[in-house]
């Protein structure tokens, strides 16, 4: 395999898969780099919502019908993380623990991840009550009462589904109001097993072989809460290590570009969660890319 690229795409996110698909289609040689399974923070959602234009409801099946048919399309997908991007004489070189790779142009769409709560027991308890996907997790909660937290899209999502599983689910906000989406606030609020929790921060997840209870300071006092399991859906920090330090950052760390998407790097774009200013949902990291693959394929004729 050919360690040169005219276009590397860093991440195989549904940004990434989007953009590495348009790009080899117009024949034009392109590789994916990827972390972990294709897919990203989609990959567990079995239920998406809205379900994406013409494509699979599930997360899983919509980012296999995509890797599949970037393959036929001709995309080199390669399955390690990349290190360091670096600026090099006609492009860019990329880097992996193994390998070294160079291409013409490099699209960053590494995406983000869930942020932790950062208090004791966190961390403690990954896999044993804490865990942050309700669709492979929550099955394991039968009849048993959880807590999530958060108070955007991705949390009142979660603890609908959810609902599916345990008896109760104690949606726990540090905020006087949801910042979510109407209609997800109208589906929790609707939802009898859903109990909504207002002014309440987590400060410590405790147990002793799994999760047993949560300490939470509200806006007047503590309590303990008799929980199985705890799901933080409190936002997403960017994937960015990688990314050259001359590439601003806005103060979440995501990747700010021009209205073309392309950063002060010339050469450099960056797509999807981790460029700053890009909407929460799969639409807008599709748009992302499509707008980049167009603005690619222009630069390398
Ligand atoms: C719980 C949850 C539920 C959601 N549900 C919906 C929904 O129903 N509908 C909707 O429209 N949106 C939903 N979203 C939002 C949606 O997930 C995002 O908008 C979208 O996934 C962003 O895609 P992306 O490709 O930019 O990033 P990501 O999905 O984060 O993909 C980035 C990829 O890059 C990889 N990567 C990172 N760093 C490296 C590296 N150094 N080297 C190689 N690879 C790397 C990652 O492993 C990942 O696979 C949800 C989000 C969450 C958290």
């Amino acid at each position: 395999m050919s360690n040169s690229f005219d276009v590397i795409i860093i991440g195989e996110g549904i940004a990434g898969l989007t953009a590495a698909g348009l790009l080899a289609k117009k024949g034009i040689r392109a590789a994916s780099f990827e972390q972990q399974l294709f897919g990203g923070l989609i990959l567990n959602v079995n239920e998406l919502d809205p379900a994406p234009a013409g494509g699979e409801a599930g997360g899983a099946a919509f980012a296999s019908e995509m890797i599949g048919a970037n393959a036929d399309a001709g995309v080199t997908s390669i399955q390690e993380p990349v290190s360091a991007v670096a600026a090099a004489e006609g492009g860019f070189t990329v880097k992996t623990e193994t390998g070294s790779y160079h291409a013409r142009q490099v699209i960053v769409a590494s995406g983000a991840k869930l942020k932790m709560l950062g208090v004791p027991g966190e961390a403690e308890f990954e896999g044993r009550g804490v865990s942050k996907c309700a669709d492979c997790d929550g099955p394991m909660f039968q009849n048993e009462t959880v807590a999530v937290v958060g108070g955007g899209d991705s949390a009142l999502q979660e603890a609908n589904v959810l609902t599916h599983y345990c008896a109760k689910v104690l949606l726990l906000h540090r905020g006087s109001a949801f910042r979510a989406q109407p209609r997800f606030v109208e589906q929790v609020q609707a939802n009898a097993k859903i109990e909504l929790r207002f002014g309440s921060r987590v400060e410590a997840i405790l147990g002793g072989q799994m999760v047993e209870k949560i300490l939470v300071k509200r806006t007047a006092g503590s309590e303990e809460l008799a929980v199985a399991g705890v799901f933080a859906y409190i936002g997403l920090e960017p994937n960015a290590a990688f990314v050259p330090d001359t590439v601003e950052r806005d103060a979440t760390g995501r990747l700010l570009t021009d209205v073309t998407l392309e950063t002060a790097l010339p050469g450099l774009w960056a797509i999807g969660a981790v460029r700053s200013g890009c909407g929460g949902s799969l639409e807008d990291a599709m748009r992302d890319a499509k707008q980049a693959a167009e603005a690619v394929a222009a630069r390398l004729k």
